[in-house]
């Protein structure tokens, strides 16, 4: 009797551990498969991603059709090259324009004229003063004070504050976005201190770095073509800039003129030129991205004024836009485009600027889980949301060294548990995801390295083309001739991986021979100083003081 017990209960252990052993055997399975699907999702996306050299050079090359199209005609390609009026960079001494052609009257033409004369009998007259610069990019906006002290004082002072713009005012109207602006330059202004009162009757002096793209129509005047990084304000389309702030600025009761509207590239540039002589171009890779260079005026067939005397003009590639059938474009890239606020617009900026790269990565891992169910069961509720892994979350995954990516595990879980609440007292998280392990953290890793390679390296090709579009991707016999390129933007200046593989790519692209003949330089927050030089070197005001 005794003997058939054991020998049951050893047949339902028995039967038992099969069962259990199936299932387990069963679960390994489906998590295997789940496992292949996933990594199959990576390595397509990792091919569809490539940049061999080959293809960067393509995109070069097309970069440069596009370049001498859009100079040829207005509309000629979808890169504007908008002319800058900007026909000669401050270098710290001050240049003179006798044509005079931006004033409209004689007597205007007679009064500068004399204006420019005294300047000159002054001897070598320099960028001397105060002046102040506001710089609206994308995410935040700046005001700085820069205080210029001549020939040998260089920069004496630099002063600034940053706000951010409520996002409500990025899709709003016109007005609404000039009066913050003006009302924040109105708040720097009252907190400054005595010293920097002017004299009666003389007005405040801003450099505007505006940063989309404008149709510029002199110096200091442009009409806004379109919004980009996320701004569409449909009223403002159209209309000159400068005029809105100007109007906003007196409703403020600002007496305040707008000597200088430059782009930001344009403002590196001419920043960028007050520390290093040799300065030809200028890429901004911040939110967006956008290049601008110091273009032959005889090479801009759409220019019909009087050929600048400098012989050069500075152009705004207004780059973003660029586009080419040599483009790696994924199909997260075209969801991405199409959901967008500029469907079809502004291309290359989504495959390398600082907006688009978290959520490029995002996309990918939202496919993973629902497909591969990369993070278990359930799909993250808020992985759904689009923009919600940001490129600083994703250059701060990138760039975890620890050996278990501890890093990793914390950012995914704050970007994707959710945290319920119950009037207000926290329940904790609904969705707990925190045990991602060390394989899915890995893996996370290497998508936000083949998204952020890829936007690098297309970073790239396109400052190849420029430096071959002006003759400086080869080295002549006997040619001592440096170029430096002026880089500026949160993504460069944070994104250590994105930089260097740029810098990197630049090297392979040229060879060693040209590659010493170019510097990547970061140009740290030079358009605003920039703005604020450009501003200076076009003041009407003649500076007794400088005499
Ligand atoms: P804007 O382009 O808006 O004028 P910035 O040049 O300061 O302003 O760039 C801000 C952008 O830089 C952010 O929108 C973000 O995409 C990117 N960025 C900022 N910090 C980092 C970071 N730590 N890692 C990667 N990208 C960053
Ligand atoms: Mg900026």
């Amino acid at each position: 009797m005794e003997k058939k017990v054991v020998v049951a209960v050893v047949c339902v252990a028995a039967v038992a551990g099969a069962v259990a052993t199936a299932a387990v055997v069963k679960r390994k399975m489906k998590m295997d498969r789940r496992w292949a699907k996933a990594m199959e999702i990576v390595k397509e996306m990792q091919e569809k991603c490539g940049t061999p050299i080959g293809k960067l050079k393509q995109v070069a090359d097309a970069m440069v059709v596009e370049m001498h199209a859009g100079l040829a005609s207005e509309g000629g390609s979808k890169l504007k090259m908008l002319i800058s009026y900007v026909d000669n960079l401050p270098t710290g001494y001050i240049f003179f324009d006798f044509s005079f052609r931006h004033m409209r009257s004689n007597w205007t033409r007679i009064v500068f004229a004399y204006a420019y004369v005294m300047k000159l009998i002054c001897s070598l007259i320099d960028e001397k003063g105060l002046f102040y610069a506001l710089d609206l990019g994308g995410t935040n906006f700046r005001v700085l004070r820069v205080q210029l002290g001549g020939k040998d004082g260089g920069l004496v002072n630099q002063e600034f504050t940053e706000v951010s713009i409520p996002p409500n005012l990025m899709i709003g109207t016109s007005d609404a976005l000039f009066d913050y602006i003006a009302a924040e330059l109105a708040k720097f202004i009252s907190q400054e201190g005595q010293e920097f009162e002017l004299p009666p009757g003389k007005q405040r002096e801003l450099g505007f770095t505006f940063s989309f793209p404008v149709m510029q129509t002199s110096i200091a005047s442009g009409t806004l073509v379109r919004w980009t990084k996320g701004f569409s304000i449909d009223d403002a389309v159209g209309l000159d800039v400068v005029a809105e702030l100007t109007k906003a600025m007196k409703r403020q009761g600002l007496d305040m003129r707008v000597s200088a509207l430059v782009n930001d590239t344009v403002g590196t540039l001419a920043g960028g030129k007050y520390s290093y002589k040799d300065v030809a171009v200028a890429v901004i890779l911040g939110t967006g991205s956008n290049a601008a260079y110091v273009e032959s005026a005889q090479a801009i067939p759409k220019w019909h004024g009087d050929l600048p005397k400098s012989g050069e003009m500075v152009i705004n590639m207004e780059w973003g836009n660029f586009r080419s059938s040599h483009l790696p474009l994924t199909e997260y890239d075209h969801a991405m485009d199409n959901e967008s606020l500029n469907p079809g617009e502004q291309i290359f900026e989504k495959l390398i600027s600082g907006m688009y790269l978290g959520e490029i990565v995002r996309r990918v891992l939202l496919k993973m889980a629902e497909e591969a169910a990369f993070f278990g069961d359930i799909v993250p509720p808020k992985l759904k949301t689009p923009f919600i892994l940001r490129t600083p979350d994703m250059s701060a995954m990138h760039h975890d060294t620890s050996s278990d990516l501890i890093l990793v595990e914390k950012k995914m879980k704050d970007i994707l548990e959710e945290t319920y609440f119950v009037l207000y007292i926290e329940k904790g998280p609904r969705y707990p995801i925190c045990n991602t392990s060390l394989q899915t953290r890995k893996v996370v890793v290497e998508l936000c390295n083949i998204v952020a390679t890829r936007g690098s390296r297309l970073a790239a090709a396109g400052i190849l083309g420029i430096l071959k579009k002006i003759g400086r991707d080869t080295v002549k016999d006997g040619d001592e001739q440096k170029t430096v390129i002026a880089m500026d933007g949160g993504l460069f200046e944070h994104y250590g991986e994105y930089s260097k593989c740029l810098e990197n790519t630049v090297t392979e692209l040229l060879g060693e021979e040209v590659s010493k003949t170019i510097s990547i330089e970061h140009a740290s927050d030079g358009s605003g100083l920039g703005a604020a030089l450009l501003a200076a070197s076009h003041s009407p005001y003649l500076e007794a003081e400088n005499c």
